[in-house]
């Protein structure tokens, strides 16, 4: 097969399987992304997320990620919810409403690994969700299925930007795709939205101001100056993204159904769920990667900024 079927062939597995959007690049080194990442790592953005800072070359370089290879293969899979949250708080990020990605996309891409497979035969790959050091925006971004906006999430033009990413490392020669221009413009809605003024400048987040971090990743107490600016989220934050104008083309899915108590508890009924019914409620959902102490530490700092303007 020459590169443009295969390319083609790749593309209509991938849909026929359920992804949105497809595109291919060139598997080389990400040269203005590495020099961007290292600025932002000396900075200190990373807050604790010290394993950033660990294979450096890998995660610039998908050749040393997986020696032979020539081509990056980008998917997104969209989770905008059907559902809506019937309390203002406690808010969870969108893309944590139902079944935990990784495990829905990875069975998804088993499945288009054996279909491709079966079609071209052996080659060397290696699938990655979420899951190692692969810097999965510019990926996205070189094989022209959006730009990254200054909110610093993917955005395609056709959909917005509630999409998961995932990507296929292989050693098979694919006709690659062009990036697209970047659409923010002179917009500024996302920096001037965000709570905590995490956006430091256009595509650059400061994690140790950011919410999402702050809920997720964060381990220590919730720095106290940040009590009012929560506005209701106790896992993650989608401020950035619900204010993209962009947005306003995303279209909800059914893959990724809520999950009835993300829907309808509040912040008192959640306090009142032991750790037992919290692994039990969130067996196989992101919202586990908190804990249950976690994510109380997170309803507690809400709780406490309620006291305080009762
Ligand atoms: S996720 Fe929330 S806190 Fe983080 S940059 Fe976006 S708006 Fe700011
Ligand atoms: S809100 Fe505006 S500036 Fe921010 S990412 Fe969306 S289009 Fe770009």
């Amino acid at each position: 097969m020459t590169p443009k079927e295969l390319s083609a062939l790749v593309n209509s597995e991938a849909l026929a399987l359920g992804f949105d959007y497809v595109g291919f690049s060139k598997a080389e080194k990400l040269e203005e992304e590495s020099f961007r990442l290292e600025n932002w790592l000396s900075a200190g953005h990373h807050g604790d997320m010290l394993w950033m800072e660990e294979n450096f070359d890998k995660r610039t370089d998908p050749r040393v990620l997986l020696p032979g290879s020539k081509s990056v293969i980008s998917l997104m899979l969209n989770y905008y919810p059907e559902e809506k949250q019937k309390f203002a708080e406690p808010k969870i990020s969108k893309y944590a409403y139902g079944r935990d990605y990784h495990k829905v996309i990875k069975s998804m891409m088993k499945k288009l690994d054996v279909q491709l497979r079966a079609k071209v035969g052996d080659f060397v790959s290696r699938s990655f969700v979420d899951s190692a050091p692969i810097m999965d925006r510019a990926w996205a971004e070189r094989a022209g299925l959006g730009w990254i906006g200054k909110n610093a999430n993917l955005i395609s033009r056709k959909s917005g930007s509630f999409f998961f990413l995932a990507e296929i490392v292989c050693d098979l020669e694919l006709e690659y795709d062009s990036p697209i221009k970047d659409y923010c413009g002179t917009c500024t809605k996302c920096l001037d939205a965000c709570p905590t003024r995490a956006i430091e400048s256009p595509g650059v987040i400061n994690s140790n101001k950011c919410i999402s971090y702050l809920t997720i990743e964060f381990k220590g107490d919730l720095p106290v100056s940040y009590r009012k600016k929560m506005e209701g989220w106790a896992f993650g934050c989608d401020v950035c993204q619900d204010v993209c104008p962009w947005n306003r083309l995303s279209k909800s899915q059914s893959k990724f159904p809520a999950k009835e108590q993300v829907i309808n508890n509040d912040v008192k009924t959640w306090l009142e769920m032991d750790e037992k019914s919290f692994n039990e409620t969130f067996a196989g959902s992101a919202i586990r990667r908190t804990k249950h102490s976690g994510f109380k530490r997170n309803l507690e700092f809400l709780r406490s900024a309620q006291d305080l303007s009762d």
